[in-house]
């Protein structure tokens, strides 16, 4: 297994900042919204009732109809309260199920670049990891063709991230209805990540479960992380086909017993959303991803693409003439900005950056200021368009 390049850049970070150097953070996948307060309020009074004790192994009751519900309201889709298992986190939704699914020598499509932890925990338990490319040639987008030819006798799942880290990129309806037929057509599993389904900026969100011939084949993974800013709280979950649920709690037994029982009434209440907290910070990272992606192109080399979902601006970055660790490290080093070079999210990222657009404008104005500062460093060799 590897670890994650954003953790590592962010330890960095904290490292200077102890040094008493002013670091603007773009580097962590988190909101910077803190929960609603009727959520706290929620999460308190369950505290306050003692709702503080072992409970059911795949969540309180409550709040796997409520996902149920949400997931029709706001999906479309129908599922039932015994097909959801709740997780410590989206990340061990997805651990759990590739550890339920996986024998060894399986092979698992995945978006690349994409979320280090795909091809990770893959090789983790023996499978192998097998990238299908977003490239810019292609918008971002997935290119089935490619995953058609790199389907074998031994492949079981296919990854989907839409909205994706770290592109931000939201899968197209016929790239989806693709991707669907191919896994019909093949008997493959979908592991399909939708942490990102509700930020995004225009248009109706569609899962992959809603695509012809994917009940039965489809797991959704999702959490309160990044929809609801709730990243400390550790929350997730997994839809998933009834015959595979008791595989998940069987992990789950075995491992983390249930989640804390007063976060999963405070989980509810973040799906109820009585504040509109959700509409009121994607509004936000949408001001935000305008004009931040404007002032990224004004520097001298890179190329930012509009992101479609999620709170990332990917940065292309190969005509600065100088390669994403070192861009980094003059941002980090000299102008005390925060981000990671794309190769975190495997191979195909080498020549990108990431930046989390999840700060006020003002710090992102402050932040391109900075760079436009240092770029002196990259402005010679920098292809000007
Ligand atoms: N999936 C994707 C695509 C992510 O970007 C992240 C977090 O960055 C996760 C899963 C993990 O989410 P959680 O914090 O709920 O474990």
């Amino acid at each position: 297994m590897s670890g994650e390049g954003a953790l590592s850049v962010y330890a960095r970070a904290k490292e200077l900042e102890r040094e008493g150097r002013s670091i603007i953070h773009l580097e962590l996948g988190e909101p910077d919204f803190h929960p609603a307060g009727p959520v706290n309020e929620a999460l308190k009074g369950a505290v306050d009732a003692g709702k503080d004790r072992y409970c059911p192994v795949a969540g309180v009751p409550a709040l796997r109809e409520a996902i149920a519900q949400y997931l029709c309201d706001t999906r479309h889709l129908n599922v039932t309260a015994d097909q959801v298992v709740i997780a410590p986190g989206c990340k061990i939704a997805l651990f759990m199920a590739l550890m339920a699914l996986l024998d060894p020598g399986d092979e698992v499509l995945y978006p690349e670049p994409g979320f280090p932890g795909y091809s990770s925990i893959t090789l983790g338990f023996g499978g192998v990891p097998v990238a299908f490319e977003l490239s810019e040639r292609n918008h971002l987008q997935p290119d089935p063709d490619e995953i058609a030819a790199k389907i074998t006798s031994r492949t079981k799942i296919v990854i989907t991230n839409s909205p994706g880290n770290p592109t931000g990129t939201v899968y197209t309806d016929e790239i989806q209805r693709r991707i669907a037929e191919l896994a019909v057509r093949h008997d493959l599993l979908v592991l399909s990540d939708e942490i990102y389904a509700r930020i995004i900026y225009g248009g109706q969100y569609a899962s992959m479960l809603s695509y012809p011939g994917m009940t039965g084949r489809t797991l959704i993974l999702d959490g309160f992380s990044k929809s609801f800013a709730m990243t400390g709280w550790r929350l997730g979950y997994t839809v998933a086909p009834a015959p595979i649920v008791p595989a998940l709690e069987m992990l789950a037994v075995n491992s983390y017993t249930c989640v804390a029982e007063f976060s999963q009434y405070g989980a509810i209440e973040a799906l109820r959303d009585s504040a509109g907290a959700t509409a009121h910070m994607v509004a936000k990272f949408s001001e935000r991803r305008e004009q931040f992606v404007r002032d990224l192109n004004r520097v001298p080399g890179f190329r930012c693409l509009h992101p479609e979902g999620a709170f990332y601006a990917w940065v292309n970055i190969s005509e600065t003439g100088i390669n994403a660790d070192e861009l980094c490290r003059v941002m980090l080093e000299e102008a005390g900005v925060a981000a990671i070079p794309g190769a975190a999210f495997g191979a195909a990222g080498t020549d990108f950056v990431r930046f989390s657009f999840a700060s006020s404008t003002a710090t992102l104005r402050e932040a391109v200021e900075r760079i436009q500062r240092v770029s002196s460093a990259w402005r010679r060799t920098a292809v000007v368009r």
